[in-house]
């Protein structure tokens, strides 16, 4: 339907009677049906024409279908209507056009965004209606709303953006967010047109970040890096950047950059690699401890196993000689003792105790004493048979156990043990000899079981030892009770110096040839409220043993020599004072010193001491012997050996000793009468001691016959009952003052023994 049609019919385009009007408005009419808008003349509110557009744009079928339609349904609903009519009149009663973009509907009830001019037709006359130009405008305005959603999507993007984002154009600033002013330390728009040499630390770093970045974003790729930047203040702040041109093939377009601040994630990532390597070190060092936990629980079972195979050793083995010890001797002794009294057969126990085995620790050292005691341990081993046992129990003492040995096998097996002790032992380069005292005792004769069968053996072996050493000697019951005598003897003699139980006794030691007094030798008495008085025979062996012999072998030089001292200062004249000093004492070091201290002490020369040495000193190391001989020979002090004759000394360990009197033994002396031996060997050690210009004193003379063929030998002195007892200080002081009355009154001793009576004796009588 044509919207300004006039007539009711269609108006022919080559109709002849076409007046300038008619043509006018044809052509208008063709215009409207072919405006690219829809447009509606209302009248009263209702649509009185409209062109297809306008049908079209409302969802109708065709224009017709539109006329007399409210205006009202083209508005999704009554008060939008009414609201545009009270928007529009004031607009359109002045002749002008009113515009405005609103929301229609369509005639299925649709909505859409349309534009809308009306205007009045007579703006003096609303009767005369309106003229509506309607726009579809939906898709236009849909697209317009997506665009700004997305401009403030963006907005809100950039603004919440948690890195700064920079449009640069020529390298300036067009435009950024608050991120990054904040970043920087700037007021919002601060930034607004600066140059980005601004967050720049210098001019290289810009120069350098431009040349970097230009050649990626120029072939399209984004350039990433990490640029220090610089804050509003100066200091630096380390950012991962982006950056990426807006149009590649137009750089003048600009560049957006996104800079992140990463000094916080460099810091953590530091911290972090720290705290890792802290981790790694300190799992390195846990794998390492646990390894090395690992490594000693190892070494620690191992270790176990060993101790308690070093244990089980140590509990029955001798750890220095290998040798069974007591447990594991107890052990196979029962065993043995069971056995031997199922089969009815005896068994021997030998007690083996090394004779001065004490000295060579004293004076070798104990190294060379346990390398002995090994080789010893070896050397006995290999007498035995192999079903015995040889066990040390400590120290230099050893038991052998003999299963099946009657008294007469442990005989022979303690002679064989005699023998193999005989050869020297080489230690080192000392060449020692090293003989076994030994006690036996058989089962079931000596003792029913192990502890009694060693006890007697013990005994016994004690007896070897006072018998004379380096020999054995069997078990006897009356041997029980000697060994406890010992026992009594030795707790006794600890506390009988400081009981003052000892005293001294002297005896004349006179010259034969001028029967003068010159010297006496101190003799050491002990007497005991309940054991009496003890013989030294029996307590000095004991006193060695235990180690009293020190202090005690000391008391008695003092006293010795206080007492010498006290007589020459009575005027009496005797040369010397000869003291006893055991094997024990001869090995104490610095021997010397104590000697010349104790002289020192008593206000005494060295030469009025003689003391007297047994052979035996000089057994185990003459080296070491003839060393302190020499310390004491030059210090002055007098040298004699003591029962000469009894020990080993051979002729040419003699003359090495700076000994200056040999005492020929009581022994020989006793039978000279009736022994033509013990004469032949006195004479020979006479002349002996004459070839080493040696004096010789003989002890134990007791009759004038002794003193005369000692005389006759060229004895220089003689000792013994015959010149006079060993008597108390006090005694001895009278008998010298007698002596010396009787020399000063032209009596000469001499003289007078030679013919009647010795004066000693005379005077004892
Ligand atoms: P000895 O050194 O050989 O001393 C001589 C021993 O023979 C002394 O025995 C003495 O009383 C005794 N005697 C003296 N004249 C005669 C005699 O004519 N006939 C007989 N049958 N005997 C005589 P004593 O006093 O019983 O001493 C024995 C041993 O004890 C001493 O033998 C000595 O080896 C040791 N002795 C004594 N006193 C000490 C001492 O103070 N220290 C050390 N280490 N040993 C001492
Ligand atoms: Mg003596
Ligand atoms: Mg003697």
């Amino acid at each position: 339907m044509p919207l300004l049609d006039h007539s009711s019919g269609s108006p022919s385009v080559h109709a002849p009677a076409d007046t300038p009007l008619e043509r006018t408005l044809r052509e208008q009419q063709t215009l409207l049906d072919n405006a690219g808008a829809g447009i509606a003349f209302i009248r009263q509110q209702q649509v009185v024409r409209c062109n297809r557009r306008y049908a079209e744009i409302f969802g109708y079928a065709s224009p017709e279908a539109l006329v007399g339609q409210h205006s009202e349904s083209f508005y999704p609903d009554a008060s939008d209507f009414r609201e545009l009519g009270r928007a529009a009149y004031p607009v359109v009663s002045t002749g002008q056009t009113f515009r405005v973009e609103r929301i229609l509907r369509r005639c299925d009830g649709t909505v859409f965004w349309g534009r809308l001019s009306g205007s009045l037709i007579n703006p003096k006359d609303t009767a005369e209606g309106s003229i509506w130009i309607v726009d579809d405008i939906d898709a236009q305005k849909n697209a317009q709303v997506r665009l700004d959603a997305a401009i403030w999507e963006k907005q809100i993007l950039l603004d919440n953006a948690m890195v700064g984002i920079v449009y640069l154009r020529d390298r300036r600033l067009t435009r950024c967010n608050r991120h990054f002013e904040q970043m920087l330390g700037y007021e919002p728009g601060e930034l607004e047109g600066c140059a980005s040499r601004q967050w720049m630390p210098s001019d290289q770093a810009w120069e350098d970040v431009g040349q970097r970045c230009y050649e990626p974003i120029s072939r399209g790729l984004t350039f990433e890096g990490e640029l220090t930047l610089s804050r509003k203040d100066g200091s630096p702040v380390l950012c991962e950047v982006r950056c990426k041109a807006i149009d590649p093939s137009d750089l003048g377009l600009g560049t957006i950059w996104i800079c992140m601040d990463i000094t916080e994630r460099r810091r953590a990532q530091s911290e972090l690699i720290k705290v890792h390597a802290e981790l790694e070190t300190l799992v390195a060092q846990r794998t390492q401890e646990l390894s090395e936990t690992v490594d000693s629980l190892h070494r620690e079972i191992d270790d176990r196993k060993l101790d308690q195979e070093r244990i089980y050793w140590l509990a029955h083995y001798d750890a220095l000689t290998g040798l069974p010890n007591r447990t594991l001797l107890a052990e196979r002794s029962s065993h043995a003792i069971e056995q031997a009294r199922q089969d009815q057969t005896p068994i021997s126990v030998i007690f083996l105790d090394l004779d001065h085995f004490k000295h060579v620790n004293d004076s070798l050292g104990h190294r060379v004493g346990d390398a002995l005691l090994v080789q010893i341990a070896r050397r006995l081993r290999a007498v035995v048979r192999e079903k015995d046992t040889v066990c040390r129990l400590g120290g230099d003492e050893f038991i052998l156990l003999l299963p099946g040995a009657n008294a007469k096998g442990a005989a022979r097996v303690a002679g064989k043990l005699l023998e193999a002790s005989r050869q020297p032992y080489q230690i080192d380069h000392h060449e020692l000899t090293m003989a076994p005292s030994m006690g036996i005792a058989v089962y079931p004769d000596d003792g029913a079981n192990f502890e009694t069968l060693s006890q007697s053996a013990d005994v016994a072996m004690y007896r070897a030892k006072q018998g004379g050493r380096n020999t054995y000697r069997f078990f006897t019951p009356e041997m029980q009770a000697h060994s406890v005598r010992a026992l009594q003897l030795e707790n006794a003699l600890r506390r009988a110096l400081e009981r003052g139980q000892f005293s001294l006794h002297y005896q004349p030691q006179v010259c034969i040839a001028t029967q003068q007094v010159m010297g006496v030798e101190a003799l050491l008495r002990w007497k005991h409220p309940e054991l009496g008085t003890v013989s030294p025979a029996e307590f000095i062996p004991i006193a060695e043993d235990c180690g009293q012999i020190l202090p005690i072998g000391e008391w008695v030089l003092r006293t010795a020599l206080e007492q010498l001292k006290r007589w020459h200062d009575q005027g009496l004249i005797l040369p010397s004072m000869s003291v006893n000093l055991s094997a024990v004492q001869f090995r104490q070091p610095r021997l010397p010193e104590l000697i010349a201290r104790i002289l020192a002490g008593a206000g005494l020369p060295p030469g009025a001491l003689e003391l007297e040495l047994t052979e035996g000193v000089a057994m185990d190391d003459p080296r070491m012997a003839i060393d302190t001989m020499d310390q004491l020979h030059a210090l002055g002090v007098q040298l004699s050996i003591d029962d000469f004759g009894t020990g080993y000394s051979s002729l040419s360990q003699l003359k090495r000793f700076p000994i200056g009197k040999l005492k020929i033994d009581q022994s020989f002396v006793r039978d000279l009468d009736e022994d033509a031996n013990d004469r032949a060997i006195v004479s020979a050690i006479i002349r002996m001691a004459q070839a080493l210009g040696m004096q010789t004193i003989a002890e134990g003379v007791e009759t004038r016959g002794q003193f005369e063929f000692l005389r006759d030998q060229g004895c220089n002195q003689a000792q013994g009952y015959y010149c006079g007892h060993p008597q108390a200080a006090e005694q001895l002081q009278i008998y010298l003052q007698a002596c010396r009355k009787a020399q000063q009154g032209g009596n000469a001793p001499g003289q007078r023994g030679t013919q009647t009576s010795h004066p000693f004796t005379a005077f004892l009588r």
